[in-house]
């Protein structure tokens, strides 16, 4: 079940990872994607675990390559961060992003909560100002108030250049921008790191939701996780929950948030209109 997410791509990885030639062609190929439309992306609701109902979304990534089909981004990611083409492909998913949640948010009714979306940042895209430019010029293009937008980096990424990413992380969250810190669990930084960083939320991992199932400690993470997380005044969001059990558990840990097939997997915004049926908090 864990690599559930990944059927639709293992074929293609498999005859992608074994070869370096093949790398050089999703390079080269990666290098137009975004000119001729090949990008798009897919949005995946966040729920709120303990009062129920949606509270946002976070946007995927995804390239429809003309000859091979569906790429992972696990596979293309990286070799956008390395050749730094995710930089103007970061600039447009932050654009796209912010557009479409300011589309959903004027088709909901004037009382209904707020939305929020939340948008992976690569560690690449926070060195300069760029990022801090392309964040103010979208939300003055799209109207979207700073408090609906989301900022995911992952731990490791904040680590690796931590002088670069706090000066940027500050800025943002003067902005009235939230941060979150992904992957929470899988880098080498301490639980005291967080202390430091002006992230609200922390997004404890899904190897350890859906390690906590069998007895070896996963569940003792996710609580120690948490119970820091709130001492420090964060939040917590669990990711890949696929089980009601892991609901459960994570409900009964205090954990504030949650995504995952179970709520619902990331699906392009025009599909259908599923998200605006999931129960609202009360
Ligand atoms: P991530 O940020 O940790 O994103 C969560 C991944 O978990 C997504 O994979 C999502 O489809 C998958 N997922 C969600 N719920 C479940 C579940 O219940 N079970 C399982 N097994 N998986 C679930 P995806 O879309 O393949 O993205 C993989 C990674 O690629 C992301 O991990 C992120 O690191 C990167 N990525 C995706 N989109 C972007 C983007 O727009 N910008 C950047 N910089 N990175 C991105
Ligand atoms: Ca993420
Ligand atoms: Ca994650
Ligand atoms: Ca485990």
């Amino acid at each position: 079940a864990k690599d559930a997410g990944r059927n639709s791509f293992a074929l293609f990885d498999q005859k992608l990872r074994a070869s370096t030639r093949h790398r050089v062609d999703l390079e080269q190929a990666l290098r137009g994607a975004l000119a001729r439309g090949e990008l798009s992306l897919h949005y995946q609701p966040i729920v709120d675990l303990q009062r129920g109902g949606l509270t946002g979304f976070e946007a995927l990534l995804r390239w429809e390559h003309p000859v091979h089909g569906r790429v992972s981004p696990v596979d293309f990611i990286p070799i956008a961060e390395d050749t730094g083409l995710i930089v103007p492909i970061g600039d447009w998913i932050l654009h796209e992003a912010a557009a479409q949640l300011q589309q959903w948010r004027q088709a909901r009714p004037a009382d209904a909560p707020e939305l929020h979306v939340s948008v992976n940042v690569a560690v690449r895209q926070l060195r300069g100002d760029r990022l801090l430019d392309t964040v103010r010029r979208v939300l003055a293009d799209t109207g979207l108030p700073a408090s609906a937008l989301w900022l995911e980096i992952t731990e490791s990424g904040a680590m690796e250049d931590l002088d670069s990413a706090l000066a940027t992380m500050r800025v943002l969250h003067g902005l009235g921008i939230t941060i979150c810190i992904d992957d929470f669990g899988t880098g080498y930084s301490s639980l005291s790191y967080l202390r430091m960083l002006p992230a609200e939320i922390v997004k404890i991992d899904r190897s350890f939701v859906q390690g906590m199932d069998e007895e070896d400690g996963d569940e003792a993470i996710v609580r120690t996780v948490v119970a820091m997380a709130h001492a420090l005044g964060r939040r917590v969001v669990a990711e890949g929950v696929e089980t009601e059990a892991q609901r459960d558990r994570l409900r009964a840990l205090d954990c504030d948030l949650a995504q995952g097939y179970l709520f619902g997997a990331p699906r392009p915004p025009s599909a259908d209109t599923a998200w605006l049926t999931l129960p609202t908090p009360a």
